[in-house]
């Protein structure tokens, strides 16, 4: 395998991923206005690829790319889609959802939180019972939580939601899942799905993603008080977002130019194959890790197959053995891998991220590299533990 990039050790964490040559060559741009013709095209057209990985052509549905991590999205829906002292629902499953509840508090949103028992899917009776009982905004789901490898169904919570409690906002925090797991954004009927580059889409972070529906657009334009955020303002992004897709140029604050060529670089790459075949190859992966895992006799923070994600496998170690015991072993073999994050587990489990160029790109072997890694690294600390 020839690489532009300097010999490293792989990285196989829940985001940064690996990144491909050519998305990291795009980054080496030469200077360029933000509003010369040639970037407003690519930035114009990197809004367009968004909409084809959110396999979304409704006109009236709204991306925006905005300078920031993907922590920025949770602030553009809490800013400008629920109102001091309204009702926002948190489907809180993980780490993701307890910062995505603190997010919407510090904007003065009334937070009510159902969190199921760790690993576990909120059970869609209980949400049924949360939205009659309540009148709620927005509500939020994470696709997957990072901190544990849960994959939710946000297509079942969204039917519900729009039977039960049609006016409710279904914010989707994407960030571990856009470009991984299946995502049709029209056909589910969603409002808002939140991502970031450096995960599945394989670009350095850097760039906030924000997805919207028409009818969030509208809740943003007919909010009572104005939004308490002056950079993280719909109202201040929308009219940049639509110039730019219809090649005009604009400026509300200077965009990442160099981030942006990568970005339409991995879209381009991502979107040159049906998104179907791609998580479909996430999928196959996925089984991959998660037979290998078992067969190693672990087991997974997330026990249901159905509820596991695709991305990503959240391992507990073996009885005895902590992260500091096992991720040193798997360095020596070039592979990083994180540690544990949910606090109530954390010193007990591993995650490894498998998604994007890792897993998609033929002339990689990191995924059987990483799992030889494993075995050996658990063998050496068990061995060292007198296990
Ligand atoms: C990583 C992650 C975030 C935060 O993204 P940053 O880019 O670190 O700000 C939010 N939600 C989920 C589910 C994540 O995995």
């Amino acid at each position: 395998m020839s690489s532009i990039q300097a010999p490293h050790n792989t990285l196989l964490v829940p985001g940064p991923i690996e990144f491909d040559d050519a998305v990291l060559q795009s980054m080496s741009h030469y200077a360029e206005s933000h509003v010369a013709p040639g970037f407003v095209k690519v930035f114009g057209e990197t809004l367009t690829l968004l909409r084809k990985v959110f396999q979304s052509t409704n006109p009236s549905a709204q991306p925006f790319l905005i300078a920031g991590s993907g922590t920025l999205g949770w602030d553009l829906v809490a800013a400008n889609l629920i109102e001091r002292d309204e009702h926002a629902l948190v489907l809180n499953t993980g780490y993701f959802g307890n910062s995505f509840a603190q997010c919407l508090t510090t904007y003065g949103a009334k937070v009510l939180e159902y969190a199921p028992p760790l690993g576990q899917r909120p059970s869609l009776d209980e949400i049924e019972s949360l939205l009659k009982n309540n009148t709620i905004k927005l509500l939020t789901i994470t696709h997957v939580d990072t901190s544990t490898g849960i994959l939710n169904d946000i297509k079942g919570v969204t039917e519900l939601v729009r039977r039960v409690s049609p006016d409710t906002l279904v914010v989707v925090d994407g960030v571990c899942s856009v470009a991984s797991e299946e995502i049709a954004f029209d056909e589910w009927d969603l409002d808002v799905v939140v991502g970031a580059t450096q995960k599945a889409i394989g670009c350095p972070p850097g760039l906030s993603i924000v997805y919207c529906s028409g009818r969030a657009i509208q809740r943003a334009q007919s909010r009572q008080t104005p939004p308490a955020s002056y950079y993280a303002s719909i109202a201040n992004w929308l009219p940049i977002m639509k110039n730019y897709e219809a090649g005009k140029p604009s400026y509300f604050a200077t965009p990442p130019t160099q981030l942006v060529h990568a970005l339409h670089t991995s879209l381009s790459q991502i979107t040159a194959r049906p998104m179907s075949e791609r998580f479909a190859l996430h999928k196959t992966a996925s089984d991959k890790v998660k037979a290998a895992i078992a067969d190693l006799g672990l087991s997974q923070v997330v026990p249901n197959r159905d509820s596991q994600a695709n991305g990503m496998t959240a391992i507990y170690l073996p009885d005895g053995l902590t992260p500091p015991d096992v991720l040193p072993g798997l360095l020596k073999r070039g592979v990083i891998f994180a540690a544990g994050l949910h606090k109530e587990i954390a010193s007990r489990y591993i995650r490894f991220g498998h998604m994007g160029v890792s897993i998609s790109d033929p002339n990689r072997n990191d995924i059987d590299k990483a799992l030889a890694a494993l075995k050996e690294a658990l063998a050496e600390a068990k061995q060292a533990k007198g296990l």
